[in-house]
């Protein structure tokens, strides 16, 4: 089926690994330094992980691929268990613990913000 999937610059991937965690499904894993989406039905092509990677090396792309399979996603997720990311919100420093984080892009660099800071980032 045509669908929209994460698609991988290897050329810009400096394999610093930032997209793996946000990747709730499991799609993406490092190899040999770079980062690959091992299975592209772990993918649902939500883009999650793109506003973290600092290279601009995760763009979206629509083409053939496998359907997304929500159940095999959960299954990895059963595996890998609960993972709490070693992140903090950028402006007021909060944990995932503290407040939901959520990856952004502004002005060229690649933040998290927690949802509590995110209205003021918006509307200045
Ligand atoms: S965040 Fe970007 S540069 Fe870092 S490993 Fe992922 S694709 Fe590569």
């Amino acid at each position: 089926m045509k669908r929209t999937i994460v698609k991988i610059d290897e050329e810009l991937c400096n394999g610093c690994g930032k997209c793996v965690t946000p990747c709730a499904e499991g799609a993406i894993v490092m190899v040999d330094g770079k980062a690959k989406v091992i299975k592209e039905e772990l993918c649902d092509g939500a883009g999650f992980c793109l506003a973290v990677c600092p290279t601009g090396a995760l763009t979206i792309e629509e083409r053939e691929a496998k359907p997304f399979d929500h159940a095999l996603a959960e299954k990895e997720q059963e595996k890998r268990g609960r993972q709490i990311i070693n992140e903090t919100c950028s402006i007021c420093s909060a944990t995932e613990n503290d407040a939901p984080l959520i990856p952004i892009r502004t002005k060229g660099d690649s933040k998290w913000v927690c949802v509590r800071c995110l209205p003021a980032l918006i509307h200045g």
